[in-house]
């Protein structure tokens, strides 16, 4: 029988009621079974967690909003310390900042903040958590003007591993507050809270586009030279289903000035549908976060194109889709440049800056027995665009790639293991692919 004595917060054990509830994560490709679970509720119950585990010596994991792809906040056998309760949100409009409890989901925080007409660039997806999503970089449809979400990070709180509750930001602890910007998931501490420069938005227009399957290598040969360098208000998604290819984006501006900075992409794609919107932000972020779902099972993984797909690269890439094995794969396309390219390599450690745009490779599946079908599919995928591609997004984690460090951090990843010297040299936060010291 395990004790718990020092725990504190809501306490689950294994074999007791809300056990199953609580262990689940977002892919349920996964289903693990942790001895127990913290609900921390203040951030002392962080702190009593790390000195519990360092006590009991047993495997621990952080868990945000649960979304790891290889579910890398969970472990069998171990603790699990959830965050997702430290919801404590001040906006400061004044000097446009916002410190945000680490345990916010992606919609609910975009809707606290819309109550004051402000938000900051993060994902897409309703349940992300935003501790997960920053830590690994985080992109969006705002992150081309107002850059990635990390970019915006102005202050970190950590529990470090010491138990040691800290605060990093540009002047104190910075190693640790760059290494947070990016590649601070799971390695360094638990972060509890986060400080965003927070921008101002209101009305925005969205617009949606579909082609056929057999347009594709048009339009993939227009975007990609088009929407990584396009006006930087725009962010244009291209998504390729082996039966039909669609694009939203969503623009900072008027609908006629949209409708214009478009002229050209649907002059030389010709697109079967095309609707513009012009509405409030968070009318668009709720309707792209799509319907609340509380588990899926995936295998996903990415690469950069750094300079325009050659025509070879773009028929492997549609075989790979003819050979789907089912019709929920597909690939996503999500253009850089902007503001995202105007940060320098170094620093923070998102290193792909000069990128022009990340592919991701996706497969969902709902029977086991369409496991290894599909979790092959996305190696072979991802191996045969090589030759045309850079790297991964480390927030797009991937248990296959094998050099992971370089793929996620290239040349940043020296100074990760030195932070991890500086902040963790005993291992204490490990994982599979955590900074090793
Ligand atoms: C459906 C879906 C949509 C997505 N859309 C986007 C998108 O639009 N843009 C984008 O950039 N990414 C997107 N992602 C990827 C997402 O950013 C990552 O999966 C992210 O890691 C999820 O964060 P989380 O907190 O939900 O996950 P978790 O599984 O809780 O955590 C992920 C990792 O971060 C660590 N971690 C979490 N919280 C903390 C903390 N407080 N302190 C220290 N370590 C912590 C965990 O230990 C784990 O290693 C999406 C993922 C999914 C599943």
């Amino acid at each position: 029988m395990i004790r718990t004595d020092g725990l504190t917060g809501r306490v689950i054990l294994q074999g007791s009621p809300g056990y199953d509830e609580a262990r689940i994560n977002f892919n349920s490709r996964f289903n693990k079974f942790p001895k127990v679970i913290v609900y921390c509720e203040v951030v002392e119950d962080v702190v009593n967690a790390i000195l519990w585990v360092r006590k009991e010596q047993i495997p621990f994991r952080v868990r945000g909003g649960g979304h790891s792809y290889e579910v890398y906040s969970n472990v069998d056998g171990g603790l699990v310390i959830d965050i997702s309760r430290l919801l404590r949100l001040d906006i400061n409009r004044e000097n446009r900042t916002a410190r945000i409890g680490a345990g916010f989901r992606l919609m609910d925080l975009y809707e606290a903040l819309w109550n004051q007409k402000v938000t900051i660039p993060a994902g897409t997806c309703r349940s992300v958590g935003v501790s997960g999503l920053t830590l690994g970089g985080g992109y969006g449809f705002l992150s081309r003007l107002m850059g990635m979400t990390c970019d915006n990070l102005l202050e970190v709180e950590v529990v470090t591993a010491k138990g040691k509750i800290i605060l990093a930001n540009e002047y104190q602890h910075s190693n640790l507050f760059w290494a947070c910007r990016g590649g601070g998931d799971g390695s360094f501490g638990v972060i509890t809270a986060f400080t965003f420069r927070v921008h101002p938005i209101e009305n925005i227009v969205r617009y949606k586009m579909k082609w056929d399957f057999a347009d594709l290598e048009k339009v993939i040969r227009y975007w990609q030279m088009w929407a990584p360098h396009v006006d930087v208000r725009l962010t244009s998604q291209l998504f390729l289903h082996r039966s039909e290819l669609s694009s939203i984006g969503v623009f900072i501006g008027s609908e006629q000035e949209l409708k214009e900075i478009m002229d050209p992409l649907q002059e030389a794609t010709r697109p079967k549908t095309s609707h513009f919107h012009y509405k409030p932000w968070i009318d668009v972020a709720r309707e792209f976060a799509g319907r609340m779902v509380r588990q899926a099972k995936f295998k996903n993984s990415s690469a950069y194109a750094y300079e325009p797909l050659p025509d070879e690269a773009i028929e492997v890439l549609m075989n790979n889709l003819q050979n789907a094995p089912g019709q929920s794969n597909m690939v996503a396309f999500s253009p850089y440049g902007g503001s995202i390219s105007e940060v320098t390599i170094d620093a923070t450690p998102f290193v792909h800056r000069k990128a022009l745009f990340v592919m991701q490779y996706q497969s969902y599946w709902s029977e086991d027995a369409e496991e290894n079908k599909n979790i092959q599919w996305i190696k072979k995928f991802r191996k045969s665009m090589l030759p045309y591609t850079h790297g991964a997004y480390r927030a797009y984690c991937d248990s296959k790639v094998i050099d992971w460090s370089t793929a996620y951090f290239g040349e940043n990843f020296a100074r990760l293991k030195m932070v991890k010297q500086l902040y963790d040299p005993e291992d204490l936060f490990h994982f599979e692919q955590s900074i090793p010291k």
